[in-house]
């Protein structure tokens, strides 16, 4: 396929507002794609480049991308950016530049999807000394050979703003259309695979193909999520359900073959270096090989510490063994995904729990089960009086569903509501705050799309909007006056008095008194907060506490 269809058919799509009729127009381009170009078209078609297991990452910032930019336009980077600042959008700031190119490349020829991959996996590998360096070339070249309209999404794809509406749901629906198959088949092969674009060459093969997918240790699997719900509901039933302490740590995916261990975070990012400690207990816990999920604490003298502690460290890159000494981490491990060659995530939670007990010798969350709701609002309170966040309630025969936020695990805290959403933009602050971003826009989802919600701008100590504005300082993608445009990535968790209609935000929503509680950055953007949750909130009218 070339990278011009590709694009024309993005622009196509930007234009569709209705979900079903852009799952018949991605449909209907699947089937004639080769084996080679339908899992990168499907990935693209998502603004991903790599399947959600893989480590690997183009790692273009906005910096380097406009640096290519202004050299194959022939113009400085300072008016590059003043496009962006003008028209508000990389993608078409860059289309613009690129149809006044001066400096066409040597060889100018029409670019190619599978190419074009090729191009990202190989930025992807660069390392060493001449990086940079190395990246600038190849972006170079390629946004040399790129027609305005392919430089529009090469860009969008470099820096993850794709956002055409294509989300995991549609993509699942367009694959199951275009080859017939039924719509679970592909969800449940996309929970054990973690790449829409393999399953998809699956579903080209047939249902059978769909059937026979495991999961494979060193390929994480999407963590499985809460709903915030009550005792009583959860309990209605009557039967027995599994309660556990609520940790405030950050979660964790272990996977271990033979002597080989590897932990993922939360975001599937491979964390190993960063928490030698944990491997090491988690490997001397067993002699098997297993996928374990669980939750990592910080520890000092016997009491919890707070949840930001234990982030920091996932973050850190260097000086590793003196935190190792400086603060103590434990894992808490609550479920057990494949054990010796067999993935478990079918069999119902009460049997992984028994082959969990049997398969490890330590660091197993405790665990209560019941049907009487006295004893479970005792437990409750036990565990809010150890100093933990609430509970978790887990039904005993529920599956493990990856990266779904169902009514199988509801978590049960107080009443304080909060939403996590993603940071797309900030405001220079004021006075001695003047080197730092003092307020922030943010957004929630929907199906890819980043809508805002509001703007944060309390709750923030001096030394949390340092570590803020460390985080965000090399994302800037473009700025007007006070104002920074982010690309997104960052999570923070904020509450809020109210939800109100309003048509300041492209959402319809505004949050009132928005004020910051904690930084997530343990959370993907695919993880924040959807305008359908938003919608509900408003419709039941969440005042929290
Ligand atoms: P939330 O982040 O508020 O959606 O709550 C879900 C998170 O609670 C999970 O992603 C885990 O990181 C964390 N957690 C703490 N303890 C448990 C537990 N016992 N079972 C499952 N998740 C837990």
């Amino acid at each position: 396929m070339d990278f011009i269809a590709f694009s024309q058919l993005c622009e196509h799509l930007e234009g569709i507002s209705g979900r079903l009729e852009m799952i018949d127009v991605v449909s209907k381009a699947i089937p004639p794609l080769s084996e080679e170009e339908l899992p990168v078209f499907v990935r693209f078609l998502m603004g991903k480049i790599f399947p959600d297991w893989s480590p690997l990452k183009v790692g273009i910032g906005p910096n380097l991308l406009f640096e290519a930019v202004a050299y194959v336009a022939g113009k400085k980077k300072g008016d590059v950016i003043d496009e962006i600042n003008r028209v508000g959008d990389v993608g078409i700031a860059l289309e613009h530049l690129l149809s006044s190119k001066e400096q066409t490349s040597f060889f100018s020829k029409s670019l190619d999807l599978v190419e074009i991959y090729r191009d990202f996996e190989y930025l992807a590998r660069i390392e060493g000394t001449r990086t940079q360096r190395e990246k600038l070339k190849v972006i170079r070249k390629l946004l040399a050979d790129a027609q305005p309209l392919e430089g529009r999404y090469i860009a969008r794809l470099l820096l993850g703003e794709l956002r055409i509406g294509m989300g995991e749901g549609n993509m699942r629906d367009a694959i199951a259309r275009a080859y017939q198959v039924d719509a679970s088949l592909v969800e449940h092969a996309h929970q054990l695979a973690n790449d829409l674009g393999e399953v998809a060459l699956l579903a080209k093969t047939g249902p059978d193909a769909l059937r026979t997918v495991v999961i494979e240790p060193f390929r994480p699997v999407k963590m499985m999520l809460a709903q915030q719900g009550t005792i009583e509901d959860m309990m209605k039933n009557g039967g027995e359900v599994a309660a556990e302490f609520k940790y405030d740590g950050s979660r964790f995916q272990f996977h271990k073959t033979g002597e080989v261990c590897r932990i993922y975070s939360r975001k599937l990012e491979e964390v190993t270096t960063a928490l030698p400690d944990i491997v090491a207990q988690l490997s001397r816990a067993t002699d098997h090989d297993v996928i374990l999920d669980g939750e990592v604490l910080a520890v000092r003298d016997g009491r919890t510490l707070p949840f930001q502690y234990v982030l920091r460290r996932f973050r850190r890159k260097h000086d590793i063994d003196a935190h190792v000494e400086q603060i103590e981490m434990i894992p808490m491990v609550f479920d057990l995904l494949y054990l010796d060659g067999r993935t478990l995530l079918d069999e119902p939670f009460h049997v992984r729990r028994e082959l969990l007990e049997t398969t490890l010798r330590a660091h197993i969350a405790p665990q209560v089960r019941s049907a009487d709701p006295q004893a479970i609002e005792a437990f409750y309170r036990s565990a809010l009086d150890a100093g933990h966040e609430g509970i978790m309630l887990k039904a005993p025969d529920s599956r493990y569903s990856p990266g779904v936020r169902g009514r199988q695990w509801v978590k049960i805290k107080p009443a304080v509501d909060t939403m996590d959403l993603v940071v797309i933009g900030a405001e220079w602050g004021e006075g001695r705050r003047a080197r730092v971003f003092g307020s922030f826009l943010l957004a929630c989802q929907d199906e890819g799309e980043l809508l805002p919600v509001g703007k944060v701008a309390t709750g923030f100590s001096d030394e949390m909007l340092a570590e803020i504005y460390a985080l965000l300082k090399d994302s800037m993608i473009a700025h007007s006056g006070k104002e920074v445009t982010f690309e997104p990535g960052t999570v923070f968790e904020v509450g809020y008095a109210e939800i109100q209609q309003s048509p300041n935000y492209r959402s319809g929503f505004a949050l009132r008194f928005p004020r910051f509680v904690r930084l997530r950055d343990d959370k993907s953007v695919d993880e924040i907060e959807t305008l359908e949750q938003v919608k509900e909130r408003y419709k039941k009218r969440i005042t929290p506490a």
